[in-house]
């Protein structure tokens, strides 16, 4: 645990406080994008720790949460029928949809499984030929590239009962929408380390050169986090807007070339509806057409599924960082983990569950939370 500990030594963060209270003249509001980070500011209280005029906000960055409503309608029409083996993440499981969540189908008698890996959907194909396996396949840039390999091996291996149900989401036009809206207070972004991983840093350059915005990729540990915080400050102290690389230890420029060619193999850019967001144009990935016999909207003629998001949920707002979870009437009341009203809730990553879990709980059980952060 070595390695881990110094990024969450305490001499080591308070040094980095120190710095950046000393350089943080103006009040600047910075965004971290993905749920992951939000989790260790909200675990390890950083914002709490910042100076007054250093403001974060939370983005978009949760997979589960912003996975459109119609999605989870099309999973859960798949996975009531006979004939389907629906396997997912867990997490998607108490993801509500319009009327019922996949926990609510599988108690009533659809099969519904959790994997780890989409691999171990395939798996689950190869062993139950008779059946139709569907694999619910979303998130970031972060997990396509597995999702890419799992339709391309069923391809070469001619498993014909696999498919999967892709909601996949792209960092980079997600900050472009939210840098064009009106409503937009956010002045640098905490870009994420595990996309950048993948797609390296070079797609964020137009982004701080079109918007004049620093952008740092960051980690998601305490100590990573606070010096992600630092450069932003010392970037927008000096009126530059560049990219940097915080998480040197994961990130380079180019990214992980091989698993973007099999990203671009399988899949090709679409436009993308954002729950509670809408439509971002060029914001997601949908599968070729050359991949269309793995494509379960097409074999299964889901597309005429709709749904509208319940009004009482102001994740929208929350996921672009114009209101905290803390600013939803229904928030700790109506809304929480073991009943979420909305995704934000659902998620380990999502910002409401944050929120939540460590020192938000409007029950006042804050410390109990902190005490054992898991507990939900
Ligand atoms: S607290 Fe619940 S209802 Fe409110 S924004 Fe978050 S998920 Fe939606």
């Amino acid at each position: 645990m070595k390695y881990l500990d110094e990024y969450r030594d305490a001499h080591i963060a308070r040094a980095l406080l120190t710095e950046i209270t000393q350089q943080a003249r103006q009040p600047w509001v910075l965004m971290e994008i993905c749920g992951g980070q939000t989790h260790t500011i909200m675990r390890y209280g950083l914002d709490e720790l910042l100076p007054p005029n250093i403001e974060l906000v939370h983005g978009p960055g949760c997979p589960v949460c912003v996975t459109p409503l119609e999605t989870i309608d099309k999973a859960l029409e798949l996975a009531s029928r006979p004939e389907v083996i629906l396997v997912s993440y867990g997490d998607m499981l108490r993801v509500p949809g319009s009327h019922a969540d996949l926990f609510q189908v599988k108690a009533a008698g659809g099969d519904v499984r959790v994997v780890y890996s989409p691999t171990d959907a395939l798996k689950i194909a190869r062993q139950n030929p008779e059946r139709k396996v569907v694999f619910l396949a979303i998130g970031f840039e972060t997990t396509a590239p597995a999702n890419a390999i799992a339709v391309w091996q069923a391809k070469h291996e001619r498993i014909e009962n696999f498919s999967v149900l892709v909601s996949h989401v792209l960092v980079p036009p997600a900050i472009r929408a939210l840098m064009t809206s009106p409503d937009c207070r956010v002045n640098g972004f905490i870009a994420p380390g595990h996309v950048c991983t993948v797609m390296g840093c070079g797609e964020y350059e137009a982004l701080a050169r079109d918007f004049r915005v620093p952008i740092v990729v960051g980690g998601f540990e305490p100590v990573d986090l606070l010096e992600a915080i630092l450069l932003l400050v010392r970037q927008l102290e000096k009126g530059e807007s560049r990219v940097e690389n915080q998480y040197v230890r994961s990130v380079n420029y180019q990214g992980n070339l091989p698993a973007q060619r099999v990203v671009e193999e399988v899949f090709e850019i679409a436009d993308q509806k954002w729950r509670g967001i809408g439509i971002i144009p060029r914001s997601g990935l949908r599968v070729r057409e050359e991949y269309g016999d793995y494509d379960a909207s097409r074999i299964f003629h889901l597309a005429s599924i709709t749904a509208e998001e319940p009004a009482e949920c102001i994740s929208a707002r929350v996921l672009q960082g114009l209101k905290k979870p803390t600013d939803c009437p229904a928030f700790g009341m109506r809304c929480t983990p073991h009943n979420p009203l909305g995704a934000p809730m659902v998620s380990s990553e999502g910002a409401c569950a944050a929120y939540y879990n460590y020192r938000r709980n409007l029950c006042g059980s804050a410390t109990l939370a902190r005490q054992s952060p898991e507990a939900s």
